[in-house]
């Protein structure tokens, strides 16, 4: 928790919450969110500066996903399952934001991550609690940023209070774009392709460059800059660790095509429609940030280390863990429904092959369980999930996705396909009497058939389920860098000592 004493008066900056009836305050609702969000950011969409997100049909309706998010946790119902009181002053705050140091603290934290989870069926991958649980991460370590000065400690701790007392929505961008990965970032074509810092003044630097991918940073609060790549010497201008709002002059967002644009109906395409997180390249346009948001200035040591010494990489990526199953428990179901209603769910080769889908979800529900249960407190007191145990969850995720859309899709062939265009069809008299007729299963209308095939598809086949497949694959970082992740974190001590037992068990005399 957030134990310096002098933050205790700043929680008087909390914005926009309702008298709670047991009194105090709950955490800001969606309408709070989604008012903070008309702040004449700049986000270039069709040749045009786009004037307002929140109201633009590209962006409106992921906005309102990430907004029911805030709504859910503002409402005193879910209190318990979401909040914990405020270490400054007892008001609710949104779990995602609380340290770890107990046990309990991992099970409470797992609970309200997946509640949210589940409201989006696990499509929203940055979804507040994401770079939350890095700040939770990095709160409870500040003696690690004290190493580069007291003062950046003291940034850290005032900036994750600010956002905690705010439930403020940050993205990340900790990725350099990928423009020549043989070189580091000072030996690039020309300088500052990457994002780094160009001047120092007296308040403050100033960044220039740019960095990748801003999921959710067209709908957040602040983007948190830095690079999780390893950094080489020569590299101390791209070192750094800090928060930019939305809103600062010279911050461009340049999203990808917008999956919410192209569907015909929410009935068409349930989850382009409603989900879309939206992907962004970041630019840095010589962004001024005054010195009390930055955290990490110019040290590659302790840029590299916050992702590793620090808890936030494995509290951050726990929670995409817990989103992650959420999803997979929701393809698997979908799956399920579909055997059953089309008759096939009593054939053995389909129990089999429902069994090894199930099989993946439980491995991935144990490996979170597994790691929590194997907890133990960091050299910081943060009660850290195993390790070894995450990162090979993560290993095996990145590796069984797309096998499992595969299978998914070879279970259904063409009825993925043969579905009509849009719901329009089964609206006119003449059309829905033919979909009713020809397309149904045996325990399903043509309608309820239609309606479960269009979610599978925009799950598993649509430009949006495209995304996400890449999303899986890559969110965490390229397969390499994970797996070399878990070859630091593996026990390897452990296996080799029993290799070492057995070899000195018996020697050439025997
Ligand atoms: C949908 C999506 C959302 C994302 N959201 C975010 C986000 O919110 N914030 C964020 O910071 N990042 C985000 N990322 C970026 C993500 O972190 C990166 O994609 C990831 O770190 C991999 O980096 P890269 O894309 O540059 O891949 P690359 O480094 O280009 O790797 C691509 C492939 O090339 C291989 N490769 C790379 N270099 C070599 C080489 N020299 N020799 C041989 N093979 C090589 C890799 O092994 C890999 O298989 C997102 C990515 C995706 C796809």
């Amino acid at each position: 928790m957030f134990r310096s004493a002098a933050l205790a008066g700043r929680a008087g900056a909390r914005g926009g919450g309702k008298t709670f009836s047991g009194g105090g305050l709950m955490t800001r609702s969606g309408d709070d969110y989604t008012r903070g969000l008309r702040d004449g950011r700049t986000v270039f969409f069709q040749g045009q500066r786009v004037p307002e997100v929140t109201s633009h049909p590209a962006f409106a309706a992921g906005v309102r996903a990430v907004a029911r998010l805030f709504d859910l946790v503002h409402d005193s119902a879910h209190r318990d399952l979401l909040t914990y009181p405020s270490p400054r002053d007892g008001r609710p705050v949104n779990k995602a934001w609380l340290v770890p140091r107990t046990r309990e603290d991992l099970p409470a934290r797992r609970r309200a991550i997946k509640f949210l989870a589940d409201q989006s069926y696990g499509f929203l991958g940055r979804s507040p609690d994401h770079v939350a649980s890095f700040f939770a991460g990095f709160a409870g370590a500040p003696s690690f940023y004290a190493r580069g000065g007291q003062r950046f400690a003291d940034n850290l701790l005032r900036f994750a209070a600010k956002a905690a007392d705010e439930d403020l929505y940050l993205s990340y961008v900790i990725v350099h774009p990928t423009v020549d990965r043989a070189k580091p970032a000072h030996q690039q074509a020309e300088p500052y392709l990457y994002a780094g810092v160009a001047a120092e003044r007296e308040s403050g630097i100033v960044i220039r460059g740019a960095q990748m991918l801003g999921t959710g940073s067209v709908m957040s609060d602040y983007i948190f800059v830095t690079v999780i790549l390893p950094l080489k010497p020569g590299d101390e201008d791209y070192a750094i660790s800090c928060v930019v709002p939305n809103s600062a002059p010279g911050l461009k967002l340049y999203p990808r095509r917008p999956y919410a644009l192209g569907p015909t109906s929410v009935f068409d395409y349930p989850l382009s429609s409603r989900y879309d997180e939206t992907d962004s390249l970041v630019i840095f346009d010589d962004v001024f940030v005054p010195w009390e948001d930055i955290f990490i200035y110019r040290n590659i040591e302790l840029t590299a280390g916050q992702f590793s010494a620090t808890a936030a990489h494995v509290l951050g990526n726990t929670q995409a863990h817990i989103r992650s199953l959420s999803k997979l428990q929701f393809l698997v179901g979908l799956l399920k429904r579909c055997m059953d209603l089309s008759g096939r769910s009593q054939n053995a080769e389909v129990v089999a092959q429902l069994g090894a889908l199930a099989t993946r979800v439980s491995l991935v529900e144990g490996m979170i369980l597994g790691a929590e249960a194997a907890a133990e407190p960091d050299p910081f007191g943060v009660m850290r999930p195993k390790d070894s145990l995450l990162y090979a969850s993560q290993v095996y995720q990145q590796a069984m996705y797309p096998r499992l859309l595969n299978q998914l899709r070879g279970m259904l062939g063409g009825s993925l396909i043969q579905l009509p265009a849009t719901a329009a069809e089964l609206r006119m008299p003449e059309s829905a009497a033919d979909i009713e007729r020809y397309v149904r299963w045996p325990r399903a209308t043509g309608t309820e058939r239609v309606k479960l095939l269009k979610l599978l598809w925009d799950a598993i086949g649509s430009e949006f389920a495209s995304r996400h497949l890449q999303y899986e694959m890559f969110y965490a970082g390229e397969p390499a860098a994970i797996q070399t992740r878990e070859f630091r974190n593996f026990d390897w001590a452990a296996v080799e000592a029993l290799v070492d037992r057995c070899l000195a068990s018996y020697d050439v005399t025997e």
